[in-house]
């Protein structure tokens, strides 16, 4: 079967009321339209969402004629089909139905949702961005505290820690290298601080390598 509606717009009486059918059509407010069949008459059972707000409506139709129509919204009388009512009619005028019962769904919340997802991953990186920034402040701030507390030397040489906070995908990662011209990740400040502790000898790289003592000035 093909069936494709051809309903006159006027039937929607009010001016005003069609007016707003047409820019609820436009904005692409008819979120479902549900078509059934009783023999020559045609039941259609909407709905048409406005700011969020969903609300049903109904009309049967017979040779491209509404003979009856519902909704309980208050621009909705004898007089005149409401906005809602206007808004399904040009919807299901662009509709082609092949199978009876026929169901349309607008995508139109599914791309809400999707924008509003994506809204948040970018609101979320603005955070996380904002702290590692924070964190990068803070850090600078406490540097020559962290070099006076971890101060580090082989032949009274000292060694420069060097804290580094930056973003990686949804992480903020704190790194410290160790070194003066050529700087070595340390892969684990806990680890660190524990050979200190217990003044292991540790190779960092080929021009570093010492025994890490803890304590004073004689390090
Ligand atoms: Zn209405």
């Amino acid at each position: 079967m093909k069936l494709k509606f051809n309903i006159n717009s006027n039937v929607v009486k009010s001016k005003n009321n069609l007016e707003i059918a047409r820019k609820y059509h436009h904005y692409d407010n008819v979120e479902s339209i549900h078509v059934t069949a009783n023999e020559d008459v045609y039941h259609i059972a909407a709905v048409v969402s406005v700011f969020n707000h969903p609300q049903k409506c109904s009309l049967d139709i017979k040779d491209n004629q509404v003979i009856s129509y519902e909704c309980s919204c208050p621009f909705n009388d004898q007089d005149s089909m409401c906005g809602h009512l206007g808004a399904v009619i040009l919807k299901l005028n662009e509709l082609e139905i092949n199978e009876l019962p026929f169901d349309y769904q607008s995508d139109k919340l599914q791309k809400i949702k999707e924008i509003e997802k994506e809204n948040q991953r970018q609101r979320r990186k603005a955070q996380l961005r904002q702290m590692a920034s924070m964190s990068t402040k803070l850090i600078d701030f406490n540097k020559s505290q962290y070099q006076t507390d971890l101060r580090l030397s082989i032949n009274q040489e000292k060694y420069d820690l060097t804290p580094n906070v930056y973003l990686n995908g949804d992480e903020i990662v704190l790194e410290y290298k160790i070194g003066n011209e050529k700087k070595y990740v340390l892969k684990n400040i806990a680890d660190f601080i524990e050979r200190i502790q217990n003044q292991e000898n540790y190779k960092y790289g080929k021009a570093l390598e010492f025994c890490e003592i803890k304590g004073n000035e004689t390090i």
